[in-house]
């Protein structure tokens, strides 16, 4: 589904790959974890997938296309496919729970007035369907800012659901959130993952919680792909 080939990233004005001569090929079904110090590479290689971040050189590979040479146009298209969730959430302040999930996920904008007068009753069906999903079918109508950490993860869960996604990726989702909420929260992400048969990359720094809820657990370490293989398989070089 995902084939990453020799993959390098390297920022402007600094000497060292981000990410460097990267291979992996990875599948539909399985929940990967990605693990390794501050530093190793881990955002740059989510960013990398769905071209938030170009690569210097290499290639990625989604389902067949080459997203490297891909147009911004068709890569728009491709985009809708992959979905991703972020450690500050990335909600729209002021808005309800409902239109953060609407907005976010059928991309129409602000006038505030009237925003759930944009969206078609099916619209509006789906969108209280996915936060029945994760679980905030009695918060729709709070402000975002009302919520708490783990219910703010819980509205960009289920707007990442509206797409209806092949790829999940997860850049530090729980880097904000206390232990006992990271933990429902990879619950939650885990079986939302089995629940619509996607392929998942979540970036995670906490091991337990990889070797917990992974089926493939790869490592960076300066950029370098230093590990790759099963849970059981990991030891403290991670
Ligand atoms: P991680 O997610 O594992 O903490 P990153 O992918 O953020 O690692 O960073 C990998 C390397 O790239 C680090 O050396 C970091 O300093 C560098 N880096 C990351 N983002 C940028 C950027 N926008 N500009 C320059 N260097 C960057
Ligand atoms: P926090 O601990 O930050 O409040 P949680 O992630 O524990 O966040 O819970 C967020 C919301 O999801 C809460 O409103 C809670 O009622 C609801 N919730 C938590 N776990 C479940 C679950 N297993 N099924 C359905 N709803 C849940």
């Amino acid at each position: 589904m995902l084939m990453i080939s020799d993959l390098v990233v390297r920022y402007p004005k600094s000497g060292e790959n981000a990410l460097d001569h990267v291979n992996l090929s990875l599948h539909k079904g399985e929940f990967v974890c990605v693990l390794g110090k501050s530093g190793a590479g881990k955002s740059t290689f989510i960013r990398s997938i769905n071209r938030l971040q170009v690569p210097t050189s290499g290639r990625v590979t989604f389902d067949g296309t080459n997203l490297t040479t891909l147009s911004e146009g068709k890569m728009r298209r491709i985009r809708s496919d992959m979905v991703m969730i972020f450690q500050h959430f990335n909600l729209i302040p002021r808005m309800t729970v409902f239109q953060n999930t609407l907005t976010g996920a059928f991309g129409k904008r602000p006038p505030y007035k009237n925003l759930l007068g944009l969206f078609s009753e099916k619209e509006k069906q789906r969108g209280l369907q996915a936060l029945q999903e994760v679980g905030l079918e009695k918060h729709i109508h709070k402000r975002v800012e009302a919520l708490s950490g783990g219910q703010k993860q819980r509205v960009g869960i289920a707007r990442a659901l509206l797409q209806d996604p092949k790829l999940l990726l997860g850049d530090e989702p729980v880097a904000s959130l206390d232990p006992s909420t990271s933990r429902r929260i990879f619950e939650l992400l885990k079986s939302i993952h089995e629940e619509h048969e996607l392929l998942s990359i979540i970036n995670v720094h906490d091991v337990n919680l990889a070797k917990e809820f992974a089926t493939r657990i790869i490592a960076f370490r300066d950029g370098k792909l230093l590990f790759d293989g099963k849970p059981e398989e990991v030891d403290d070089r991670m």
